[in-house]
């Protein structure tokens, strides 16, 4: 999708605050820098619209951004920051349940993990939770940059097997540094929105 439009609508914490417009949503979901804010802003093309985590796991609000009039990308606060408390940690879980629950216009969750790394357990949790729930899923391993490219088929393996992932979940390679992986990441969340 070439975007050109991109309008930050709301930071909702209720569900009386999201989005009316009834467009097909997209979550993005990452532990806390991952690189979900730069995979935001690479894909709607913008250099810093979603915000590059100065005060991880601090926004504990959904951010939706309407893209060309057609769909909502839907910022979800990053997990697995350390710092967090335990009553802001339950607050998370609480908001993002009830969303990814109970909302019938998201299509699919974005989850953004560091190609480098085997996902961690709490990249486990969120995928698992997603399955549970049938929600479709579209892995994004990102940083690919930042490793050499005959060694990423053995990084996509361990990514695939630490996350049990079901066959039929993409996986994608990714780079917001390069672009690497745009179109592809592009092509699925467009898949959904038929
Ligand atoms: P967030 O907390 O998940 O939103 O993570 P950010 O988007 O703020 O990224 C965390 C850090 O990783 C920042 O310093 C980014 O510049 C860097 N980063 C994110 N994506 C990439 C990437 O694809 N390649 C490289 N080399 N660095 C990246």
């Amino acid at each position: 999708m070439k975007v050109h439009n991109v309008e930050m609508v709301i930071s909702a914490v209720r569900p009386d605050q999201y989005p009316e417009d009834g467009l097909p949503e997209f979550a993005l979901a990452g532990r806390s820098n991952v690189g979900k804010s730069s995979f935001i802003n690479r894909m709607i093309g913008r250099k810093a619209m979603a915000r590059i985590s100065s005060k991880p796991g601090k926004t504990q609000t959904l951010n939706f951004y309407k893209i060309e009039e057609q769909l909502f990308f839907v910022d979800v606060p990053g997990y697995g920051y350390a710092k967090v408390s335990k009553s802001e940690r339950a607050a998370w879980g609480k908001m993002i349940e009830k969303y990814f629950t109970s909302r019938e216009l998201l299509k699919a969750v974005v989850l953004i993990v560091d190609l480098r790394h085997s996902p961690t357990a709490d990249d486990r949790m969120m995928y698992d939770f997603l399955k549970h729930y049938n929600i479709p899923c579209i892995v994004v391993a990102t940083k690919a940059d930042k490793i050499p490219k005959g060694k990423w088929d053995k990084h996509k393996k361990i990514v695939k097997e630490t996350l049990d992932m079901d066959p039929a979940d993409k996986l994608i390679v990714f780079s917001s540094e390069t672009g690497l992986g745009f179109e592809q990441a592009w092509g699925e969340i467009e898949s959904y929105m038929q």
